[in-house]
């Protein structure tokens, strides 16, 4: 049985170098960039202003007060995408909007609250503040520097770098492929939902549960058919799936008891076990395997990965966390595979009397503090349903009440 930073590493080193696409920075969203990107301009492009208001030089305006304004004389006015050709000469202003770019010659922008115009005097400005030089003016480059590099390789695009790839006029970005996984649920017991039960049989809920967690990690999935019980059946279908998949994932049938076929399916099929069973909880009989696909066996760029998880749905549901989603992640190229972790305090105490670290179901609330999700058991969904987190409790121990505990988060 092995440790699971052990299962964990040997998934990960299983995964294939990630395949690249260009595809529109508008389509980037969730996706892994497959190079650095550096920027082509500096971020703002030019020097320009904070506020509505007016460009002067700061040393004619330093007098400036409520009581004794300084006159100053308006001699153009620059809109947002307008440049002013002339200069801001000793005693002179230029009307400025947010984003007009400072004028030649000026070195600060008053803004408009602290000005008076005069009716009378349309060519006239009154100044009723100082500023100091700079004061509201938006350096060139300031952002991002020409050449910086503004995300690197691996770098998921959250909407925030999406922002920042277009800002710096990127119109296509190179990502890693998303791969398409085959999820399929074996046991002769599962009956599709919308079915009535016969006696014996429950519905079946672990494939959409791993679809959405298999989207939300990046990947295209692809849901198939129930599978019986029976080794040609559990073999058609795997087939099947890795005729059309960069991964399958299946759930059930990976115990020790006679009905449990998924390994001598994908033996059959000519796959490598990796190895099966992980010290942990829920979870322990998740297998790990691999259908070699490259012609010549030269390289592992084409085998195809194989998770096999147990089918009590928390078990499924967390093995996918812990060991599924981070090779999912990777083989799209993410540099950070691991789940987010927030420390928070626990509520109530937190007990593994058990030999295998137990990765218990909690909740963090809104004020930080963390709650157990209620029971604990594999096939306990009710307290999955209301969990925000797992934390890692090591064998034999008690977590006191005021603990604080490092809960990883995939919500
Ligand atoms: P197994 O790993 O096949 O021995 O299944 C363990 C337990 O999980 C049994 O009680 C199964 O009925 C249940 N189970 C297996 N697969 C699913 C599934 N896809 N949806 C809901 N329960 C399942
Ligand atoms: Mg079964």
């Amino acid at each position: 049985m092995l440790q699971y930073e052990e299962a964990l590493a040997r998934v990960i080193s299983a995964v294939p170098a990630p395949a690249s696409e260009s595809i529109a920075l508008a389509e980037a969203d969730g996706r892994f960039l497959a190079q650095d990107i550096l920027s082509p301009i500096d971020l703002p492009p030019f020097d320009n202003s904070a506020m509505d208001g007016y460009a002067v030089r700061a040393v004619n305006v330093a007098s400036a007060k409520l009581n004794s304004p300084v006159r100053l004389r308006l001699v153009g006015r620059v809109a947002a995408g307008e440049k002013f050709l002339g200069d801001v000469t000793s005693g002179t202003c230029v009307r400025l909007f947010t984003g007009s770019p400072l004028p030649n010659g000026a070195d600060a922008v008053v803004m408009q609250e602290d000005t008076k115009a005069d009716g009378a005097a349309p060519n006239e400005v009154f100044v009723l503040e100082s500023v100091k030089p700079w004061e509201n003016v938006r350096f060139q480059g300031e952002d991002i520097k020409k050449t910086a590099t503004v995300a690197a390789k691996g770098d998921a695009i959250t909407v925030g770098r999406l922002a920042l790839l277009a800002a710096t006029g990127n119109v296509e970005v190179a990502v890693s492929r998303r791969p398409t996984v085959g999820i399929l649920a074996t046991g002769s017991e599962l009956k599709e939902p919308g079915q009535l039960l016969a006696p014996g049989q429950i519905y079946e809920s672990n494939r959409p549960a791993i679809a959405a967690l298999a989207r939300k990690a990046g990947a295209i999935p692809q849901v198939y058919p129930l599978v019986t019980d029976v080794l040609e059946a559990t073999q058609i279908a795997l087939s099947n799936a890795f005729k059309e998949c960069d991964m399958v994932i299946t759930s059930g049938g990976v115990s020790v008891g006679e009905m449990d076929f998924v390994k001598r399916a994908l033996a059959e099929l000519g796959g490598e076990l990796q190895f099966w069973k992980v010290t942990i909880k829920p979870g322990r009989p998740f297998v790990f395997g691999r259908l070699p696909c490259s012609p010549n066996r030269l390289s592992s760029v084409d085998d195809k990965l194989f998770f096999g998880l147990p089918g009590n749905p928390v078990s499924a549901l967390v093995t996918f966390l812990l060991l599924v989603r981070p090779a999912i992640l990777r083989w799209q190229g993410a540099s950070n595979v691991a789940l987010a972790r927030h420390s928070a305090v626990l509520a109530e105490p937190l007990e593994n009397p058990g030999e295998r670290r137990h990765y218990m179901r909690v909740r963090i609330s809104t004020d930080g503090k963390c709650h157990s999700a209620g029971t604990q058991a594999s096939h306990i969904l009710s307290s999955f349903a209301v969990a925000n987190g797992l934390v890692d409790i090591p064998p034999r121990t008690v977590l006191a009440a005021g603990t604080t505990v490092e809960v990883l988060r995939w919500d």
